[in-house]
């Protein structure tokens, strides 16, 4: 799927232009997400240096973005005059009824994944994702 997620208040606490505290498990749901092979769009309302200093924290978080504030990589949002992007699902702190916590979100993608092992075999860390499902079990 095409997953579009929003930065501010959404991976990070709302502290817009500076970067706010990691909302908790938030790059470990993406990293499971992409290793699931779901396409993320960093989709934000920052631009400019605001925008780089974004996509860099979560470069350093450990993901990197299918596209930034576009539909698909290389979209020229110059001649496509929609402002939405296009995506399956978005994830937003401005969702109505709020943001459910990230491992509620890995559960509502994916309610019949819950095998620890086959996700220890792909690249993540087992101490990561011990804490991540301990919490999903409470
Ligand atoms: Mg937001």
């Amino acid at each position: 799927m095409i997953i579009a997620v929003d930065f501010d208040g959404t991976l990070v606490e709302h502290r817009y232009p500076a970067i706010g505290k990691e909302i908790p498990y938030a790059f470990e749901t993406l990293k499971i997400l992409q290793q699931k092979g779901h396409k993320l769009i960093l989709w934000t309302y920052r631009t400019g240096d605001s925008l780089t200093e974004a996509v860099e924290y979560c470069k350093k978080k450990g993901v990197e973005f299918w596209a930034v504030n576009e539909s698909y990589p290389g979209e020229n949002r110059e001649k496509n005059r929609g402002r939405k992007i296009n995506a399956e699902i978005y994830i937003d702190d401005r969702n109505i009824g709020g943001l459910v916590s990230w491992t509620e979100i890995l559960q509502l993608l994916h309610p019949e994944d819950y095998d620890l092992e086959s996700l220890y075999k792909k690249n993540i860390k087992r101490n990561v994702l011990r804490r991540f499902f301990d919490r999903l079990r409470q």
